[in-house]
């Protein structure tokens, strides 16, 4: 079965930026309780979620007293807001930029006099919010066959639309307000992000043969998406959870189209995309080998092997050959501390991720601690005849590996914040570039003094440069699940578009620092091939940049493998 899943599926601007405001407060501690002031999103596993982080929901402002507010994404009336600041509590305002657009657009017009007309639905809580805003008079429109008979056809009349409504729908009522009143003014504030994604559904419901949508039952957008689809003639699944899929009715569809409402958070869609991919992939040739690869990827066999890569990459930027020994201590030390770790990992995020992996390692627990504690022991055996203080300084690594994880137990300064390296704000992608590119650039050498020389530094900031891009893309990726499980990754503390210059600006420092080492005769040549990885780098940057949800293992087997190709272009040039 072919899964095409829609660039537009997930949360939209405004939900991201509410969700994450929300999940920010657990950092900045404002007054407690935190409450939001209705569902923050039309998602119930996200709100359970929020739940047991503390955040709760009020449903309405008597049940406020204290602690701080959270005003969701689809606003509230100037009504309600009075009552909260008279209140005295903290106000979070997460209100979408786009809703307070139409708030403004009604308060303006209402100003001077105009009828308000909204078109979209009675009860939504955006629509209720703006609503407040016409003080000289309103009505709400939920569809052409709902418009009241005793509009005023004296006054001017201003219409704007729910920022979820469905274009067509808009446009049609538009059409018949105008024959009652000509003297409209129209203001089309449906919001870009619904417009694409009906766009998309459209031209997605045309090239597949069901349409599976992930979304919150009481999400309008979501329910709306799936009658975009099935106008198209296309049987469309609306789906909460990945358990929904029917998998009788899924045996013989060839090709599946996904999207998601603005409110499904991406786990919620990697979980339906997975078990599309169970429940469609067929037994034979093609399914062992895809079985293979993601298990490869999935125990770290794969990052094992570029870990060996690296080392080879930057044996031969120093000149040297690519010896088999040291790219085996690499490719070791990569497998068992990063299979270590992740058998370790406690804070779940990788629950929210990458659902299939967390259940992989659930399963093989005792196999892969296995695996992991021979590989440690085996790359310490071999690292050996690379001289004691290449061994010293691998002993070291391992253990600062092995202390990443593991918690000081609670009678150990109970008051201390941090439990963990782990915990340690942003700590995971520069110790996993440090201890990859030791062991890539230095662990090779160290043993040999006369060989070590200022070629080696610039082999390990290649190094460390390439393994914390990787890393701290893939870490953008996970921003969601890290979030909701508190976990503060580099761009969580720096923010997606600050992390997204960090990450083109290494690059153009890795292009730069490759090349001048290479004019200046600093590296040898083959240090060039490591522009392959920058430009692929660079590829797959900007097809992350258009589309927010990529397949973790395939992310996997890029990145990696581009790491890989370049360790072997070194080894045969
Ligand atoms: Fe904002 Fe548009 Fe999302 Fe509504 S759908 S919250 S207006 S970005």
């Amino acid at each position: 079965m072919k899964i095409r899943l829609a660039k537009t599926a997930g949360f939209c601007m405004g939900v991201r930026r509410a969700v994450d405001m929300v999940l920010d407060l657990q950092r900045t501690k404002p007054p407690q309780p935190i409450v939001t002031y209705g569902p923050l999103i039309h998602n119930p596993q996200t709100l359970a979620l929020l739940k047991t982080r503390g955040i709760k929901e009020v449903k309405c402002l008597d049940e406020i007293s204290q602690g701080t507010v959270v005003i969701r994404a689809h606003g509230i009336s100037p009504q309600e807001r009075d009552i909260l600041k008279s209140k005295g509590v903290g106000i979070i305002d997460a209100t979408c930029p786009r809703v307070s657009r139409v708030q403004a657009v009604i308060k303006k017009y209402a100003a001077k006099g105009h009828f308000t007309v909204i078109v979209g639905d009675k009860d939504h809580p955006e629509v209720r919010g703006l609503m407040g805003f016409a003080l000289a008079g309103g009505v709400i429109i939920p569809s052409v066959n709902n418009i009241p008979e005793d509009l005023p056809s004296d006054r001017e009349i201003c219409v704007v639309a729910q920022t979820t409504q469905e274009v067509a729908a808009f446009d049609q009522i538009v059409e018949q307000l105008r024959k009652i009143n000509p003297n409209i003014n129209v203001f089309n504030t449906i919001c870009d992000s619904t417009r694409r994604r009906q766009i998309e559904v459209n031209r997605l419901a045309n090239s597949v043969e069901m349409v599976v949508v992930v979304g919150g039952k009481g999400s309008g957008n979501t329910r709306r998406l799936a009658k975009v689809a099935e106008s198209q003639g296309v049987k469309a699944l609306h789906i909460e959870t990945a358990d929904e899929l029917p998998a009788n009715e899924l045996a013989d569809v060839n090709v599946v189209g996904v999207t998601a409402g603005a409110s499904t958070p991406n786990w919620q869609i990697r979980r339906v995309i997975e078990n599309l991919r169970q429940v469609g992939m067929r037994p034979g040739p093609l399914k062992t080998l895809r079985d293979i690869s993601d298990t490869t990827i999935m125990t770290y066999c794969w990052a094992a092997a570029a870990g060996a890569g690296l080392t080879a990459a930057c044996l031969r930027m120093q000149g040297l050959p690519a010896a088999v020994l040291p790219m085996m201590v690499s490719a070791l030390f990569v497998f068992s501390m990063h299979l270590l770790n992740r058998i370790q990992e406690r804070s779940g995020a990788v629950r929210f991720n990458t659902p299939d992996i967390a259940a992989f390692y659930v399963e093989h627990k005792k196999l892969l601690t296995g695996l992991g504690l021979s590989a440690s022991i085996a790359a310490l055996i071999l690292s050996t005849q690379l001289g004691v203080i290449s061994t010293l300084l691998l002993l070291a690594m391992m253990i600062t590996g092995r202390l990443y994880t593991a918690p000081l137990p609670e009678r150990f300064m109970p008051s201390l914040k941090w439990r963990s390296l782990k915990d340690l704000p942003g700590s995971k992608t520069p110790l996993v570039a440090l201890g990859w590119a030791t062991c890539a650039a230095a662990l090779p050498v160290l043993g040999r003094p006369e060989i070590v020389g200022p070629h080696t530094a610039i082999a390990f900031l290649v190094a460390a440069g390439v393994v914390f891009w990787r890393t701290a893309l893939s870490d953008l990726l996970d921003i969601q699940g890290d979030r909701i499980v508190g976990r503060e990754t580099i761009p969580i503390i720096m923010g997606v578009k600050n992390t997204r210059k960090l990450l083109v600006a290494i690059l153009i420092y890795l292009g730069c620092l490759i090349v001048l080492s290479v004019i200046f005769g600093l590296i040898s040549g083959t240090g060039l091939i490591l522009l392959i990885n920058i430009l692929v780098f660079a590829g797959f940057f900007i097809v992350y940049k258009k589309r927010h949800l990529v397949d973790r293992l395939m992310f996997e087997a890029i990145m990696d493998g581009n790491i890989i190709i370049a360790g072997l272009l070194s080894v045969f040039v």
